[in-house]
């Protein structure tokens, strides 16, 4: 695939080339050339309240719809977004607004950072026949920061991954050779738009001239009846949504229309893949982080041999390595500029262009990468390392589990005892007999039933929230 080279220019190609394609299903359904003209008069009442090329715009607003126009608005004027989850907390995102540097902030309260102005939400920045001349498109030179997207930041301050438009651009190229996406394409967009998981699928769509169907918030039975309707070729989910979706069908097979079924963000257990697989989802099993501006290892072929955490061989420009302690690193074009609030400087968090991920893996002898988990989770009980994730993924092999999660207790014997909280149509009794078969260091020694486990919007599981359980 040849690109432009910045995101704005695609908006401005496909505007000419298919001016009558679907853009944009969302409140209303935009062609490319109704985006491109929205999007101009957009940027220009952006300019109105003051906002720059270059300049950083903080963003933390529920509406999907709302975030998606503000994200083709920065690229139109080259300006960059910094996509925020309405659920953080104020303080921590002021400190993070203070950090980098952002210009302003448009969300439903001002923030306290100095010299951050407020945008209201509710201010119209784009009024009906209002002759608000249409803006010229300043796109960002390809070094230029794009995207500034916040960490989840459960282990800390959340980080400023700081993405360049020639980031993405790689991003987009090398996705889109593993995934095939066509104009006549339509991706679901479910995912959160402050993660990188939701906003490439803007990016994704864009350079094919695909159709994005954008939905506020996650409704599987919404879902389900897209994508029996036809109308959907892709959908990007994290687990937790597939395991829902998977429920809401009951077992029924989606249509062929349907050609892939992006997984990521979190370990995908063997029980949900297989679950899926027999009853003909296309999974595409994925990694990647924010700072790598999503995916950079794909599967969808894992139907064959199912392996935990496999996700495939990396893709096409990445050199991924297992570096000390089975650490996994990754090189290439779509690796961060570096952290926002780290010391300030690009280049902060790589070594040599290396980006360590903070996960632990495996490269099999076909190059293919499996994930363990991550490091910062590592428990080490009777002086062996265990991870939860692979505790997790057996004991969710148990028939009846829906949800499972495991922390460790500390204990002045064994450093610290695995327990296990779970979910499903299963006794405690039970769990602990199955688990029996579980080689011994992987044996958790308490078995807790409990309600919903604390996930945070991306599905992921809140391990510090899953500890506090412990001690209710
Ligand atoms: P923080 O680092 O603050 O917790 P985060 O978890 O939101 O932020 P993301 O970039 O959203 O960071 O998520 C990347 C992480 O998600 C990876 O480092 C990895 O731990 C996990 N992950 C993503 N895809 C997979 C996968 N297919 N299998 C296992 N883990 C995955």
């Amino acid at each position: 695939m040849t690109l432009a080279p910045a995101p704005a220019d695609w908006l401005l190609e496909k505007s000419q080339q298919i001016p009558r394609g679907v853009a944009l299903t969302g409140e209303q359904t935009l062609s490319y050339e109704e985006l491109e003209s929205q999007t101009s008069r957009l940027a220009a009442g952006l300019t109105t309240q003051g906002v720059r090329h270059g300049q950083i715009v903080a963003v933390q607003l529920e509406s999907a719809e709302q975030l998606a126009r503000l994200f083709y608005g920065t690229l139109y004027l080259g300006a960059t977004l910094l996509p925020l989850d309405p659920a953080l907390e104020r303080g921590r995102r002021d400190r993070l607004l203070a950090t980098v540097g952002a210009h302003c902030l448009i969300a439903r309260s001002p923030s306290s950072a100095t010299g951050v102005a407020w945008i209201d939400p509710a201010t119209p920045l784009v009024k009906a026949g209002d002759g608000v001349a249409a803006c010229t498109p300043r796109p960002l030179a390809g070094d230029g920061i794009q995207l500034i997207i916040a960490t989840s930041g459960t282990t800390g301050e959340p980080k400023g991954v700081q993405l360049s438009a020639a980031n993405l651009a790689a991003s987009v190229v090398s996705s889109g050779q593993r995934l095939e996406l066509h104009g006549d394409d339509c991706w679901l967009a479910c995912l959160p738009l402050f993660h990188i998981g939701g906003l490439s699928i803007l990016l994704r769509c864009l350079a094919a001239g695909a159709r994005v169907q954008l939905e506020e918030g996650f409704d599987p039975e919404r879902i389900w009846r897209q994508i029996v309707q036809g109308g959907v070729t892709h959908i990007s989910l994290v687990p937790a949504m597939l395991d829902r979706l998977l429920r809401q069908s009951a077992g029924q097979t989606p249509p062929a229309t349907l050609r892939v079924v992006l997984i990521g963000g979190g370990p995908l257990s063997t029980t949900l893949a297989q679950w899926a697989h027999d009853a003909g989802w296309p999974l595409c099993v994925s990694y990647g982080l924010s700072e790598t501006a999503s995916q950079f290892a794909t599967d969808c072929s894992p139907r064959a041999g199912l392996v935990a955490g496999r996700v495939g061989l990396p893709l096409t420009g990445y050199e991924v390595a297992i570096g000390a302690a089975g650490r996994i690193r990754v090189r290439g074009p779509a690796v961060m500029r570096g952290y926002a609030n780290v010391a300030g400087v690009l280049g902060q968090g790589l070594t040599q262009g290396w980006f360590e991920t903070g996960d632990l893996g495996r490269l099999d002898e076909q190059g293919r990468l499996t994930v363990i988990g991550r490091v910062d989770d590592l428990l080490v009980s009777g002086g062996k390392n265990v991870h939860p994730a692979e505790v997790e993924e057996r004991l969710m092999q148990c028939p009846g589990v829906v949800e499972v999660g495991v922390a460790g207790r500390p204990d002045p014997v064994w450093g610290v005892i695995l327990v296990a909280l779970f979910n499903g149509e299963v006794t405690v009794e039970q769990l602990t007999r199955w688990s029996q078969q579980l080689p011994g260091h992987l044996r958790p020694r308490q078995f807790i039933r409990t309600g919903k486990l604390p996930r945070n919007r991306m599905g992921k599981l809140n391990r510090p929230a899953l500890l506090a359980l412990l001690d209710q």
